[in-house]
């Protein structure tokens, strides 16, 4: 979700929601709890515009010696990556975007993390 008003979160920020209800919203904030008034947030479903980082191709004889792929947030192009670079340009579309290097919507979860479960 995007934060757009002064509190002690960042702007542009993605935070997990841990609790929503119709009008307050508790976000994961490092770990802390911080309660909300739902109507700052702009909740939303789908992906950022960043590149998703994708850990391996499922084609790597197309790859050779590419270790993790990004997927365009805007025309679903794929480039291979070499090194961490923080933003890529889309051969396809040609959109420039940064890398979600922190996010792991597409790596399997290591452990079930299901907001709500917390005690
Ligand atoms: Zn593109």
């Amino acid at each position: 979700m995007r934060i757009d008003l002064d509190v002690p979160l960042r702007r542009g920020a993605w935070y997990r929601v841990k609790k929503l209800g119709p009008v307050q919203v508790v976000l994961d904030v490092a770990g802390d709890p911080v309660e909300i008034t739902r109507t700052h947030l702009d909740i939303v479903s789908a992906p950022p515009e960043r590149w998703s980082v994708v850990p391996r191709p499922k084609t790597p004889s197309r790859f050779p010696g590419v270790s993790a792929y990004a997927v365009c947030p805007k025309c679903g192009n794929r480039a291979p990556l070499q090194g961490r670079p923080a933003v890529l340009r889309c051969a396809h579309c040609g959109k420039v975007s940064a890398v979600a290097w922190n996010e792991r919507y597409f790596q399997p979860p290591e452990t079930p993390d299901v907001p709500g479960t917390h005690p």
